[in-house]
């Protein structure tokens, strides 16, 4: 199986970071899709059956006054050619007024959405359990995932949701 995983979030939640900790050293790009080619591709992340293409959304990362319709539908467009899209939530700042520019762009789509809270290896219990409540507040996708990018804790459980989804 094989598939695009669109990455959302603000500059500095981590998604450099994720995309090395998933990608470890196998890169093999094998993709029927056209939009190999077009797409910004940060990596790969492979197993013996299974590839995930991590691409950037374009259009969601710098909030302005409004999600404008032409922007909507940029964005649209992107999350067609993706099988699921993943948002990273930095977990150390918690959520800010770009996290919601982000989530009401992706609130609307029909390509399933995964949220990931990130730098959780920097919260204690109470705090985590505040930036997880927020992140449900949000009411964007399906699940949210904890994750520490940096020290590599809560990637299996969130790749094998995203694996789900090709
Ligand atoms: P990007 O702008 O979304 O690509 O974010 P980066 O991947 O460049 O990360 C921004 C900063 O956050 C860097 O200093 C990373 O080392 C740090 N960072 C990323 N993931 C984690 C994490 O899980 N825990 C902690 N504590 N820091 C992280
Ligand atoms: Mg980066």
């Amino acid at each position: 199986h094989s598939g695009f995983v669109a990455l959302a979030g603000r500059p500095n939640v981590g998604k450099s970071t994720l995309v090395n900790a998933m990608v470890g050293h196998k890169v093999a790009i094998v993709s029927d899709k056209p939009q190999t080619t077009r797409r910004a591709i940060r990596g790969v992340a492979t197993g013996p059956d299974w590839q995930l293409v991590l691409v950037d959304l374009p259009g969601v990362q710098r909030p302005r006054d409004a999600l404008t319709t032409r922007m909507q539908s940029r964005v649209e467009r992107e999350l067609a050619d993706s099988d699921a899209a993943l948002m990273l939530i930095n977990g150390l700042e918690g959520i800010g007024p770009g996290d919601r520019f982000i989530a009401d762009a992706l609130r609307k789509t029909s390509t399933p959405v995964i949220v990931a809270v990130n730098k959780v290896d920097k919260l204690n219990d109470a705090k985590l359990m505040e930036v997880l409540q927020a992140a449900a507040d949000l009411e964007v996708g399906d699940d949210i995932y904890p994750i520490s990018a940096r020290k590599g804790t809560g990637l299996e459980p969130l790749l094998d949701r995203l694996r789900e989804l090709l």
